[in-house]
Formats: structure tokens, sequence, C-alpha cells
């Protein structure tokens, strides 16, 4: 979502004659778009800052903005802390971007944190999305109301909010005239997108059929959904829609029933199984990927070793694992942490047991021909780079002439992040 983000500040200040730049020792603007999720994330704001000023130090000074969830959650605490930052702006007010450089006064702090999700996407609404990536990605949703005890984003995004169904499908649709050949939809909980417009009730099952109407796009792909959101309506596009690539990331986070309900999941693992059960009927080559949180206050062995029986049931491919963090406002902040070398040993043992099955899915790929969206040619190297139904990346020889078209690559090796091969003339011509 700082991805989508930053590209539609950057559509933003172009207004005012702004623009991306490579030469980061003479911008007139520092821009760092930021994530609260874990406690990293909001140390290495700090050093990349210190890393600017040091840069800047016999140079004019940059404008220093900090915007995204940090801002959103430390505010002026931030620039308490680091005086050089001039600005803070929250990820529901950056379409105020504009307005606050023109009018800068060095002498000032800026600090812009209300929650303006409505405003903000009125206003983006009004400025083409100039993204023209083969793979790009839509905000359809943001907020959450949910309240998982360990999670900041309620507080960050704020409450959940659903863009009107027709400005989603005028945005995919100027995104494919860009070149994009697929399209990500996004939202912290996005299978929860509902709009409203009369009497009709739109949800993510809507957007998802009406997308595959558009000729050019090619596939479909959601992040990130959660399990109580999973309605037979989206469970049914596995099977009618002819876009929508078989591969769903869905968190469970743990296997343990007792540390879902401490974490207030609203959610059991049965519930979990049922869906995976439903999916796989429906269409039997979807994958499954998940996050997983370890270590979380309360997590015996033996809840941990039910985590570990169901990534070892559900053979999860892509997934993510992270140590429990305490964030600051959560309530499981206030809970007493696990000793952490223990969290450190189940986080080695669940990543071992996740990238064996991920090599295996791999292997098993080897010496055949798998279909690829070609999204663009490797620097300095003549091989492309591409994604499988699953999201896996593919290097491989290829030519010029296929970057945004589907095509079959015969694997030849993989680890266990990437797949490597060379296009299969042969299967193509018949595909053709
Ligand atoms: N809405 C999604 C869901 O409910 O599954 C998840 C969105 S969250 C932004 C992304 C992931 O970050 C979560 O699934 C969780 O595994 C991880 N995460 C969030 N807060 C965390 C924390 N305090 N400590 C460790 N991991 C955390
Ligand atoms: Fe965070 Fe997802 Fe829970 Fe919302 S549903 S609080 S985004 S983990």
């Amino acid at each position: 979502m700082n991805e989508y983000d930053t590209n539609r500040i950057y559509d933003t200040v172009k207004n005012i004659g702004y623009f991306k730049t490579n030469d980061h020792l003479n911008a007139d603007c520092y821009l760092l778009n930021t994530c609260h999720i874990r406690d990293k994330s909001k140390e290495k704001v700090f050093d990349e800052i210190g890393r600017v000023r040091k840069n800047y130090k016999n140079k004019r000074k940059p404008i220093v903005i900090v915007s995204g969830c940090v801002a959103q959650a430390e505010s002026c605490e931030m620039i308490k802390r680091e005086p050089y930052i001039d600005i803070v702006i929250g990820p529901q007010s950056y379409h105020k971007i504009n307005k606050i450089i023109e009018n800068f006064n060095s002498k000032k702090k800026y600090e812009l944190t209300e929650f303006e999700t409505e405003d903000k996407f009125n206003y983006l609404d009004k400025i083409k999305n100039s993204y023209s990536k083969i793979s790009s990605f839509l905000t359809i949703q943001e907020g959450c109301d949910k309240f998982c005890s360990f999670c900041v984003v309620p507080y960050t995004r704020g409450p959940e909010y659903s863009r009107p169904f027709k400005r989603i499908i005028e945005e995919a649709e100027n995104l494919v005239k860009n070149g994009t050949r697929e399209i990500i939809l996004l939202g912290q909980n996005v299978n929860a997108y509902l709009y409203k417009d009369n009497e009709k009730n739109f949800k993510l099952s809507d957007l998802i059929l009406e997308l595959d109407k558009i000729k050019e796009l090619k596939r479909i792909r959601y992040t990130t959904s959660h399990p109580k959101d999973m309605t037979e309506d989206l469970i049914e596009c596995y099977s009618s829609s002819k876009k929508l690539m078989p591969f769903i990331h869905l968190p469970i986070q743990s296997g343990s029933n007792k540390i879902l309900k401490l974490m207030n999941r609203n959610h059991k693992v049965e519930k979990y199984l049922e869906i995976y059960k439903l999916i796989k009927k429906i269409n039997n080559n979807v994958e499954f990927s998940s996050d997983f949180i370890v270590g979380y206050p309360g997590e015996t062995d033996s809840d941990f070793n039910d985590t570990l029986n169901l990534v070892k049931e559900i053979k999860f491919i892509n997934s993510y694992s992270f140590i429990f963090s305490a964030r600051p406002g959560t309530p499981a902040s206030k809970l007493k942490p696990i000793d952490q070398e223990v969290a450190k040993k189940r986080l080695i043992l669940i990543q071992s047991n996740l990238e064996s099955h991920q090599l295996k899915k791999n292997e098993s790929l080897i010496d055949s021909s798998i279909e690829v969206l070609v999204e663009n040619k490797l620097q300095n190297q003549n091989k492309y780079f591409g994604r499988n139904l699953f999201l896996n990346s593919v290097i491989f020889d290829g030519e010029d002439k296929y970057v945004g078209k589907l095509v079959y690559v015969k694997i030849k090796n993989i680890n266990r992040n990437t797949l490597f091969g060379k296009i299969d003339e042969n299967k193509n011509m018949r595909a053709a």
C-alpha cells in the first residue's frame, strides 16, 4: 500500500512542479513514506533521516517530510526527537501536501494527522494515476475496524473506508491504458470491501467480476484478506472469474484457538480450515499463503505446536512470519512478553518448515513449462523478470517483445524464492 501511496504522492506533487529524482544529494524535497507495523521499521526511519542530515551537511537543506503510518502514530514526537524533520503527514492527509509545500516556511514545523480518507480519495480521483507498470497496485479499501490486539493499523489508518465502485473501475481502465496487465487490489482488509450505491451493495466479488471484463487485463489479485470476510460470493470467484489468480494470501497468525482468542482475531482455526477446503473444492489449483506471529504473549510450546501442525496440514507457499513486536497503544503491548530466546527459536522452526514446503513446491516445477506474465528486462542483464500464477519470481532468457505478455517458461533451476528458465517457444506457438 505504501508503494501505491508513494506513487499517488508523486502524481499530486507534479502539479506544483516537483518530480521524482535519482539525484539524491540535490533534491529540493526529501519524502520518506513509512510503515509502523513493527518496531524495526520505525527505527529505520530515524536512521535514514540521520543519513540525509549527514549527506546534506554542506548543502542547502531540503524540505524533509515523513509521511505514512510512523508519521501518524508518532506525529510531533518525531519532530522533537529529530528536528531535521519539517513536516509529518499521516496516510489519510497526503492530499494536502501541495498546499504545505507551497506555503512552506523553514521556521515552522507542520503536522497533519487527521483521518480524512474520503476527502483524500475525492481529491486523488481528479488526478490521473500515472502508474504504468505491467503489474500495478490499486487501493480499493483502507483502514480497519477489527482491532486485533497486536495491531496498530486501526490507529494509524483509521476506520474502514471503501472507495466508490465506479471510481475503482475507472482507475483500473486507466491503468490498463497505461500498459498495466495485472492489477493487485489493495486494502488492509481488502475482502471487507463494501460500497453502498443507492440500493446496491458492491462487494469485492463484484469488483473482480467487473475487472474480468477489461479485455487487455490478464490477471487479478487482491491482498490482504481476513478469514472472517471470506464470503461465499468471493470464494465462488475462484471458479467464475477467468482472471483471478489461483493464489490467496489469507493470514491466520496462529494455529492455536487460545492464541487467536487472545489476539481478538474473531475466528477459529476450524473456520480457516473450512475456507481452505471450500476453495480447494471449487478450484483445486488454488495455493494458500499466510502471515504468522510467533511468541505472542501467553504462547506455550503446545500453542506453537498447533501452529506447526497447521503449517504441515496446509502446505502454505510464500508465507511471512514474524516475532511478536509490542506496538505502543495496542492492548497486547501491556501483556507480559514471552522469553525472546524461545520466540527466536520458534521463528527459526516455523520458517524452516515454511521454507521446506516452498522448496519442494519449486522443485516439482523443474522441467515443466509454466505460465508467466513478463514484467520487465533486468537491469544490466540479458534476462527477463516475471511472475507465475502463484506470485513466484521467474527469471528467464527471453526477448523484449514478450514484455507485458503471458508466455510459457520452461523451468531449469530453482531456489526457494526464484524459478529460473527459458522461454518455451514450442508451447508458446501452440498456445498462440
Ligand atoms: N489485515 C491483515 C490480517 O488481518 O491478516 C493483516 C495486515 S497487517 C498490516 C500485516 C501483518 O503484519 C499481519 O498479518 C501480522 O502478521 C503482522 N503484524 C501486525 N502487527 C504485528 C505485531 N505487532 N507484531 C508482529 N507482527 C505483526
Ligand atoms: Fe491489523 Fe489486519 Fe487485525 Fe485489522 S484485521 S487489526 S489490519 S491484523
